[in-house]
C-alpha cells in the first residue's frame, strides 16, 4: 500500500529539506510507503539541485521539472498524473500543511470516506485585508456557483485512487483546483487545524495574484455574471420603454420641451457603463474559451527523475 505525496515547489530550496525530514519521520510512524513526487515549477533558486540530490538518495523520491513557471495548478495536475499510489495527498513544501495531520487523515479515510480535506480553524497570521477579501470571495462564490467551496479549506487533502482518476478526467486547461476537487463530489470529511507560518522562503501570492485567481474561480465555476449582464440589459430596456411612452404622451398633450440635457447625459453614461461592463464580463468568458480551444498543454516537463 503506497501513499503518493504530490508537492508543488516554486523557489523552495530552504523549505524542502525541513519538509522531507518531517515526512520521513511521519512515514516511519505510519509504517506506510510514501512515494514523493516533487514538481519544480520553474524555480529560479536551487530547488532543482535539492530535488536531484533527494532523488539520488531515495528511490521513492521522484521529481518533474518544468521548462518555466506554469503555476501551482499546473504543478498539481502534473503531480496527480504522475502519482501511482493507492492514496494520493497534495501538500505544500513550506510545512504550512502539517505532515503529522496525515496520520489523522489516513485514519479518517479508513472509515470509508473518499476524500479527507483540511481546513484552517482560523486565519491567524494573515493580513486583515487579505482575510476580508478571502471571506468575501467564499461568500460570493457559494452564492453564485453550484459547486460548493469551503472557506478556509486548503489544497492539502488525502484522496483515494478513484477520486484522483475522476479529477484527471477533467481535461480543462484553466484548472481552478478548489473548484475541481469539489466538483467531482464523493464523500468528503474535513479535519481542522491551527494556521501555521511558512518554515522558510516567501509566499509567491501577491494580493493581485490572489484577486485574479478569485476571478478565475468565478468565471470557471459560475454563469451568474453572464446572467447579471443579461438582467441589467433587460432592466434598462424596460425602463427605456417606459421613458419613450412618457415622452410621446407628453409631446401629444402638453408639447415638447428642451430642458433635461443633464439627465440625458447621465442616462447615456449609465447605459454606456452597463454596456462596457457586460462586454467585459462576456470578454472574460470568451478569453477562457479561446484558451481552451487552443488545447495547449497545461505544462512542459524539461527534466524528470
Ligand atoms: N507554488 C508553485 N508554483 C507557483 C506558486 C506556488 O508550485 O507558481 C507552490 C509553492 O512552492 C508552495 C505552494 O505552491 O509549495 C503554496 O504556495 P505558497 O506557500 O507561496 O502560498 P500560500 O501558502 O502563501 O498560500
Ligand atoms: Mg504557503
Amino acid at each position: 500500500m503506497t501513499i503518493s505525496v504530490v508537492i508543488p515547489c516554486f523557489n523552495e530550496e530552504d523549505s524542502i529539506p525541513f519538509f522531507y525530514s518531517e515526512m520521513e519521520r511521519i512515514q516511519i510512524e505510519m509504517k506506510k510507503k510514501f512515494e514523493y513526487i516533487f514538481i519544480n515549477d520553474g524555480s529560479t533558486d536551487n530547488t532543482l539541485s535539492v530535488l536531484r540530490r533527494l532523488n539520488a538518495s531515495n528511490p521513492n523520491v521522484h521529481y518533474l521539472s518544468f521548462s518555466r513557471n506554469f503555476g501551482k495548478e499546473a504543478a498539481l495536475y502534473a503531480g496527480l498524473q504522475r502519482a501511482t499510489g493507492d492514496y494520493v495527498t497534495v501538500m505544500d513544501a513550506d510545512l504550512q500543511d502539517p505532515p503529522e495531520l496525515l496520520i489523522e487523515m489516513y485514519a479518517k479515510i479508513q472509515e470509508g470516506y473518499d476524500v479527507v480535506g483540511t481546513r484552517r480553524a482560523d486565519r491567524k497570521g494573515e493580513p486583515p485585508i487579505r482575510s476580508f477579501f478571502a471571506k468575501a470571495f467564499y461568500w460570493l462564490i457559494n452564492k453564485i456557483s453550484d459547486t460548493e467551496m469551503v472557506d478556509g479549506a486548503r489544497d492539502f487533502r488525502l484522496m483515494t485512487r478513484q477520486v484522483v482518476d475522476a479529477i484527471l478526467e477533467l481535461k480543462e486547461v484553466n484548472r481552478f483546483s478548489k473548484g475541481l476537487f469539489s466538483w467531482v463530489g464523493f464523500d468528503v470529511a474535513y479535519v481542522s487545524y491551527e494556521n501555521c507560518e511558512r518554515v522558510a522562503g516567501e509566499t509567491s501570492w501577491s494580493f493581485w495574484k490572489l484577486l485574479n485567481y478569485s476571478l478565475d474561480g468565478f468565471i470557471n465555476f459560475s454563469e451568474v455574471p453572464l446572467k447579471l449582464a443579461t438582467w441589467a440589459g433587460t432592466f434598462s430596456f424596460l425602463i427605456s420603454l417606459v421613458g419613450i411612452f412618457f415622452v410621446v404622451i407628453r409631446k401629444l398633450t402638453i408639447g415638447g420641451s428642451v430642458a433635461g440635457w443633464a439627465s440625458l447625459v447621465s442616462i447615456i453614461l449609465f447605459i454606456g457603463g452597463i454596456q462596457l461592463l457586460a462586454l467585459g464580463i462576456i470578454g472574460n468568458y470568451i478569453s477562457k474559451i479561446f484558451l481552451e480551444t487552443k488545447k495547449r498543454p497545461v505544462y512542459i516537463v524539461k527534466e524528470k527523475g
